[in-house]
Parts: structure tokens; sequence; C-alpha cells
């Protein structure tokens, strides 16, 4: 029987929207000599052929965990999957054999790191590093291997790509490895990348210019982009939509703009206030106050409460769901919802 993925595809590439990737219910847990930390706690995100998603938080919010589980690179132990789906095209990775899943991961699904100086061999010339992929999984003699570099190194608009092809990651820019860990990553032409805090070690110029490099390749090859950062700033023009991490958990998610315009909880909102604004040269910075939970000693009820302005006595109390979003009329915002017992003061109020 022909599978609606199937029905949808066109020259093995994906039609847009196509479901491609869905983490369901996953739980990650590490376990310390002073007790387990609940690293992932029951997240859902999912991103289509031709999408961007975001995952937003800061350091320990699960969002980077969540990606190495995705990617089968997290140590385990101390690392484990207590409970969850990865599904890829509608087939769990997790029920997989390891040959499956090697396949996929090697193949199907690319990463790029931040630091794209430590993820390349320091000893090897960035051609032989683009090269190997094409001769270790398409048979590629060196020469085609070499060729196939430089289409690479070109496609990412590294300039002089044929004289450059034969030099080592260190006698590029930060922003030019970026560039070539992103060429890596399309190599074998994946159906999804995901991209962990690509640009955080550029400046904001060079930045600006990955991104819109990542966009455009995205948008050519029809692919899914999972885009993991702290920086709200980064994503908004390249996202689709969001999905906002705090101690393990997922507590908003929203198309893009809608987020931006109008957040449904306030996390969502104390981080957007941190984002510097030409307009306001020569005020302060707002902060929120304190910092992220241990996640040994993660605070009872919703996560957030000591560093919540509005945090009642059922903040302290119960743990809030993810649910629904409405608008004032009760209609339902699609793709909108938020894990705060305040949310409709958050959104309306
Ligand atoms: Fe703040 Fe309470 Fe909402 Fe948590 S549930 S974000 S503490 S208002």
């Amino acid at each position: 029987m022909t599978t609606v993925i199937e029905k949808n595809q066109k020259n093995g590439r994906l039609e847009v929207g196509t479901p491609l990737l869905e983490v369901k219910d996953l739980h990650v847990e590490f376990h310390t000599r002073d007790g387990v930390a609940k690293a992932v706690n029951g997240v859902n995100y999912s991103v289509a052929a031709g999408e961007t998603l975001a995952v937003l938080g800061e350091s320990g919010s699960g969002k980077s965990v969540t990606a190495q589980t995705i990617m089968g690179i997290l140590d385990m132990p101390p690392g484990k999957i207590s409970q969850g789906q990865i599904l890829y095209r509608g087939q769990d990775m997790l029920a997989m054999s390891e040959e499956d899943r090697r396949q996929i991961r090697g193949q199907k699904i690319a990463m790029i790191f931040q630091d794209a100086l430590s993820s390349l061999n320091p000893v090897m010339t960035v051609g032989a590093q683009l090269g190997e992929m094409f001769r270790v999984h398409r048979g590629a003699s060196k020469k085609e291997a070499r060729e196939k570099a430089i289409e690479l190194m070109e496609r990412v608009r590294i300039p002089a790509a044929r004289q450059r092809v034969g030099d080592y990651p260190h006698q590029f820019s930060g922003g030019m490895r970026q560039r070539i860990m992103i060429a890596m990553a399309l190599s074998m032409e994946p159906d999804l990348i995901i991209a962990d805090e690509p640009t955080t070690a550029l400046d904001v110029t060079v930045q600006a210019q990955v991104m819109d490099l990542l966009a455009e390749l995205q948008a050519e090859y029809n692919m899914g982009l999972i885009l993991i950062t702290h920086d709200l700033g980064v994503v908004a023009d390249v996202a689709d939509k969001i999905a906002v991490m705090y101690a393990g958990r997922i507590v908003e998610t929203a198309p893009v703009h809608e987020l931006y315009a109008n957040p449904a909880h306030p996390y969502t909102k104390g981080l957007l206030r941190s984002i510097p604004r030409l307009d306001q040269k020569g005020q302060e910075l707002y902060a929120i106050k304190g910092l992220p939970p241990n996640l040994l000693k993660v605070p009872a009820g919703c996560a957030f409460n000591p560093r919540c302005d509005v945090a009642t006595d059922l903040c302290r109390s119960e743990i809030p769901t993810l649910h629904q979003v409405t608008d004032k009329d009760g209609k339902e915002l699609t793709g909108r919802r938020s894990a705060c017992h305040l949310w409709k003061e958050t959104l309306h109020g």
C-alpha cells in the first residue's frame, strides 16, 4: 500500500508540508551520583519538509539534549531515553536496528554544530573532509570527490573554491568555516538539518549571512530545518514556528510572528524584553531575574515560578500543562500552546 509520504515524494524530494520528523513524548534522563536529572521531560514537536522550527531556550533547557537524542550522539550512560518516540517519515528511529538508524542519521538527517573549528579535522584539508562523504557513501573516486567538494564550496559561496579546496580549516575565517560545515551537512542531500546554535560564535553581520544562506538552501532543497538557539533575535526572519523550552519542557509554541507580537507565556515575554533594541539606546537592558533551575532540584509547580513576576500559589504547587491557546472570543489559535496557569492574562491582559 502506498503511504501518504510516498505519494508526496517527487524525485526523492518531499513536497513542502510533508511530515518529516516527529518527536513524541520524549523523556531523557541523566543518572548522576546526586540523583536523576530530567533533561527532557515529555517533549513533543514536529517539522515538515520546507519548514523551519526554532527551538529556543537557555542552556540546560533540554533543547540540545533533544537534538542529540535525535542524532544518536547522546552519551548513554549517563544519558537514558526513558520514554518516547522519534518518528522519521513515520518510522520510530528508537525502535529501528542500529544499522537502519545509522543510515538515516548519516544521510537523511544532518547536523551543524556551533563550533566549526572543533567539529572539523584540523589536519585534513577541507576538500578531503567534504569529499570523504562521497567516497564513503557514494563510492566516488578521489578525483570525483574533489570535484564534488569544490561544487559544494561554491554552493555555499566560498570565494575561489577551486584554489582553496586544499586549505586547512584554520586557514578560513569563522564565517567561512561555518559555511564549510553547512556544505558538509548538505553533501548527502539530507531531508532534515538540525543546526545547534550555528551562528553563536560569529559576529552579527556574518551571523545574518550564514542564516540567510541556510534559509536559501533549505528553500531550494525543500529540507526541514530545526534551528536550536538561545537567541530570539536570530530566528525572527527565518523560522516558521517556535517551541520555547524551559527546564526540560516545552512551555510555549507558536507561529513565529505571533509569538513575537504577543507571547502567551511570561518566560517568552521576558526573553523578548531581553532583546536589545535600537529605539531603546542608552536604557538599561532587561534581564530575567534569577538563573535557570538546577535539574536535580526543579522547583515544585511551574519550574519558572521563582523567576516569574506574576507567580501565584497555584504556580508553586501545580505543574501547568501545555494546552491550546484561544483568542478573546474563545477561538483556537492555530499552532499556539502555552504551559502557564495565567496564559489568558499574559496573552490578553
Ligand atoms: Fe509564571 Fe505561574 Fe505562568 Fe509559571 S504558571 S509562568 S509561574 S504565571
